[in-house]
């Protein structure tokens, strides 16, 4: 008798050890609970990860899943047409009926693009009609191999009939099949649907993680893989989907501005400028990006400042890595007020999100940015 197969899910998935983990062990003793919640914030890898498990289930190598044979290639995140997969997303009717014939699992979508574009239209749900073919699709003969494997997308977005429509094939799925339900919380689940599935927490990624796998996974630069995952408060979703010209497009500007202030001590720059940003389209991303250039200053500060010896020193937890010399010289310009500037900037955001005056509370922040005393050189 062969030896058990050996599972790699922790090599494929960034910054999930606990619950990749658990699912190897299953795997591997054939304990795999069938129907099964990951749940978790957006971006986390709750979707990465259910495909990489029914690669693992479907694919034959070892260790497995390979990344390389026929099947593996056919349940590619970017490209998915294997006949015993099945993912179902939320959706609007229209398109249901367009789509009608291809079910999602054998049509060849990107799945990470469908979940986007799914996110960003709150309003669609998962339909009673989509849960229905998925349920004829549980209850059918696997047509390759010996398992067959269906995810609900966001199952939180599915409507009442559909969630009930459900229970019955998840109290009892058939022994071919896997269902696994992603969901940004289980309690967004009915209890009745909560209590027949196996709960998977995802937790936000460490930094250090999500490095790691875009420089080792991702073949990134160093410091461009520090900035990404910096800012991508341990979701790897948004590590990979930043958009980083536009983002150091930002940033430049939002450093110029700082410098500025730091460096001027002038109150009535504070003002034009607070005028400036409050009125701009893009004040919440801005405040994002002063808040963590801030961040950066302060840690440049507490580690001796710049005028102590080499600003790259606290390097390795800076975001901004690729901006450590020019931090280093504004450091001690911001001095001890960083970790009270952090705190005022978070305040600011919140007040904005329940739409405060936008240009009262720029103009406060602004100003408390500028140093007492005479103004430095340019
Ligand atoms: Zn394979």
């Amino acid at each position: 008798m062969s030896a058990p197969p050996r599972f790699r899910l922790s090599e494929i998935i960034a910054g999930q050890a606990r619950a990749t983990a658990a699912l190897e062990r299953a795997l591997a003793t054939g304990r795999l609970f069938p129907s099964l919640v990951f749940h978790g914030a957006p971006g986390t890898g709750k979707l990465a990860t259910a495909l990489a498990l029914a690669r693992a289930l479907l694919c034959g190598a070892d260790p497995r899943p390979c990344d390389a044979c026929r099947t593996c290639r056919r349940l590619r995140e970017d490209g998915l047409v294997h006949p015993d997969l099945f993912v179902a997303f939320p959706e609007t009717r229209k398109q249901f009926l367009e789509g009608a014939e291809a079910a999602p699992g054998v049509s060849g979508i990107d799945a990470q693009e469908r979940q986007a574009e799914t996110q960003a239209n709150a309003a669609w749900s998962i339909l009673i009609d989509r849960v229905r073919e998925a349920i004829a699709f549980v209850q059918r003969r696997p047509v390759e191999g010996a398992r067959s494997v269906l995810i609900l997308d966001q199952a939180h977005r599915m409507d009442a009939p559909a969630a009930n429509a459900l229970l019955k094939v998840l109290e009892e799925p058939p022994p071919h099949a896997v269902i696994v339900l992603t969901a940004a919380s289980v309690h967004a689940l009915l209890p009745t649907i909560r209590s027949r599935c196996q709960a998977v927490p995802f937790r936000p990624a460490p930094r250090d993680a999500i490095t790691a796998f875009l420089v080792e996974r991702h073949g990134m630069a160093p410091e461009e893989a520090v900035l990404r995952a910096g800012l991508a408060s341990g979701r790897v979703g948004a590590a990979l989907s930043l958009d980083l010209d536009t983002y150091r497009e930002r940033r430049e500007a939002v450093l110029a501005l700082l410098e500025e202030l730091l460096r001027r001590g002038d109150p009535g720059v504070a003002v034009t400028r607070a005028e400036g940003l409050a009125k701009g389209a893009t004040l919440e991303p801005d405040l994002d990006v002063l808040i963590s250039l801030v961040r950066d200053l302060t840690l440049i500060e507490a580690a001796g400042g710049a005028g102590s010896g080499d600003p790259r020193r606290p390097g390795p937890r800076l975001v901004h890595l690729d901006l450590a010399a020019r931090l280093g010289e504004l450091a001690p310009r911001l001095g001890e007020r960083g970790p009270a500037a952090i705190d005022r900037i978070e305040r600011v955001l919140e007040s904005i999100r329940h739409r405060g005056n936008r240009q009262l509370l720029v103009e406060d922040l602004l100003l408390e940015l500028v140093p007492q005393g005479p103004p430095a050189p340019a």
